[in-house]
């Protein structure tokens, strides 16, 4: 089966660092005309400069982010793929969260996807097609402690994407959300922490290894593509397994 993604105009939200660089990366390696938004960039490579468009875009400020879109619309004529990845993680007891970050992580990770996904639906409503892609995570599915503010936003994106895809299905646009389990990036430092707490996190994978951030790449190159036209409203659980069974490690001897 070919995937063929070659011309199709991407976003990727959040796109400088961790999953989203990488997101950006394959699916220009795909042929798609990639253009990556976030706060900032590092300085790059001229490579890299020829493959993929940056813009500046906080994805919590709605004149922000209608200026990103039009800035696409206006190079590339449409959006046909819309990858919402950008989020942050918010890490504290209920009773130690301050309200500034409770609305921070509210603001980014499910403000973001409403805002973008506002500005970008006129756009692909006049195509007649479109693809909405939505970073949930697996705290959507069973919260860890001192996620109260991640899981419940993570929730939130779940709830939004079923009602984005119901709103957005008389055009042909598909809208799911994606989970993934433990991918090791800047925001969770899982790579730099002590053996031990390694091996616990990865005991709870019935694949018993770090996720990659090309792991989470191949399933949105599918949802992306026209092979995944019947798929929508969907939470799509690519985290290896994670809590599959009770005890997942017993199947690796440990
Ligand atoms: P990361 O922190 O490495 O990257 C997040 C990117 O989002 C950064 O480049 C940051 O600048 C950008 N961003 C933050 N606020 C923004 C804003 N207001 N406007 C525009 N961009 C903004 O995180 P990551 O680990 O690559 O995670 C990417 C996505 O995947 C997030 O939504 C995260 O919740 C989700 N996720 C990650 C994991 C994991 O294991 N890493 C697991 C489940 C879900």
């Amino acid at each position: 089966m070919e995937l063929d993604l070659r011309d199709r105009v991407v976003v990727v939200t959040g796109a400088a660092r961790g999953i989203g660089a990488v997101l950006a990366q394959r699916f220009a390696d795909e042929g798609a005309r990639v253009t990556a938004l976030d706060l900032a960039f590092p300085e790059r490579s001229p490579a890299a400069a020829t493959t993929i468009r940056q813009g500046l875009c906080d994805v919590t400020d709605p004149d922000s982010v209608q200026s990103a879109v039009e800035a696409v619309v206006q190079e590339h004529g449409t959006i046909d793929v819309l990858v919402n990845n950008a989020g942050i993680n918010v890490e504290a007891p209920v009773a130690e969260i301050p309200w500034e970050s409770w609305r921070a992580c509210f603001d980014v990770n499910v403000g973001g996807v409403f805002l973008m996904s506002r500005a970008v639906a006129p756009v692909m409503q006049a195509a007649g097609r479109g693809r909405i892609i939505n970073a949930a995570s697996f705290a959507a599915i069973v919260p860890s402690v001192a996620s109260a503010a991640y899981a419940s936003s993570k929730a939130a994106v779940v709830q939004l994407t079923r009602v984005l895809a119901s709103e957005l299905g008389p055009w042909d646009i598909t809208v799911n959300s994606y989970a993934p389990g433990m991918v090791p990036t800047a925001m969770n430092g899982f790579a730099e922490m002590p053996a031990e707490q390694q091996d616990r996190l990865l005991d709870t994978l019935s694949l018993r290894r770090w996720e990659s951030a090309d792991d989470v790449a191949d399933l949105l190159i599918f949802l992306a593509s026209d092979q995944a036209s019947y798929i929508t409203g969907a939470l799509l659980d690519v985290s290896g397994g994670k809590l599959a069974t009770q005890i997942p490690a017993r199947a690796h001897g440990r």
